[in-house]
């Protein structure tokens, strides 16, 4: 999936759930946003990796690894965790193996490396948020959008990598469409959409409804308690 279907799922993604958590806007939809496009950091020639790399390819490994080995050396620890991601991802894009119990190690070439194994990845991308004791406002919001990306994912061809179960593609059985094609891509990235509305829109309704009540002390409840007096 394109890195531009992914922002706009996060985006989504960030307005359903400042809407229903009621959360500052500007940094739900920033932490959504950063986690359904870093997932792609393994994949060399990601949209994620051109933005934040604007260089000739063949020189954003080395720019990668001075940006991440900076933001290590700094004392922020926030930024200390997106240096190791950018370290480790350099790491990602050159490992050519798959494990399984029954095989040991055998060779594996798949584009999309282990930030794309939900496990792996998806361990190493969340995992760490919560040691750096992050507010919930931002981790919910972020690893919302890592699942986005994992999820959506899921429906292309390509699938998921598991790296620790030999290799095993992961994706969805009928709804799984090769890159390239738009229209389907789209119409997913459509019924996504639709969805998370859908979930996001009956909580923030239901809360619409209760703050109605409370204000205009409308309950029936309170309403046959007030005929009984
Ligand atoms: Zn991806």
């Amino acid at each position: 999936m394109k890195g531009s279907s992914h922002a706009v799922a996060g985006a989504v993604t960030g307005i359903a759930i400042s809407t229903t958590m009621h959360l500052n806007p500007i940094t739900t939809i920033g932490m959504t946003l950063l986690g359904a496009l870093i997932v792609d950091i393994d994949e060399e020639h990601s949209k994620i990796n051109k933005i934040l790399f604007p260089v000739a390819k063949e020189n954003r490994w080395l720019v990668k690894a001075l940006v991440g080995a900076a933001m290590i050396a700094s004392q922020i620890n926030s930024l200390q965790f997106i240096g190791i991601i950018l370290l480790l991802s350099l790491v990602s894009a050159r490992v050519k193996y798959k494990f399984s119990l029954w095989n040991g190690f055998q060779e594996f070439k798949y584009h999309r490396t282990f930030f794309h194994d939900p496990i792996i990845g998806g361990l190493l991308l969340t995992a760490p948020l919560y040691a750096l004791g992050l507010s919930q406002a931002l981790i919910i919001p972020y690893v919302v959008g890592v699942l986005s990306h994992y999820v959506l994912d899921l429906c292309t061809a390509y699938g998921l990598p598991l790296y620790l179960l030999g290799g095993k593609r992961l994706r969805f059985p009928i709804i799984n469409y090769h890159s390239g094609n738009n229209l389907m891509e789209y119409g997913l990235l459509a019924c996504y959409c639709v969805a998370v509305f859908t979930i996001a829109i009956k909580p923030a309704g239901f809360q619409y409804l209760q703050a109605f009540n409370n204000q205009y002390d409308f309950t029936f409840t309170k309403l046959f308690g007030s005929l009984k007096k």
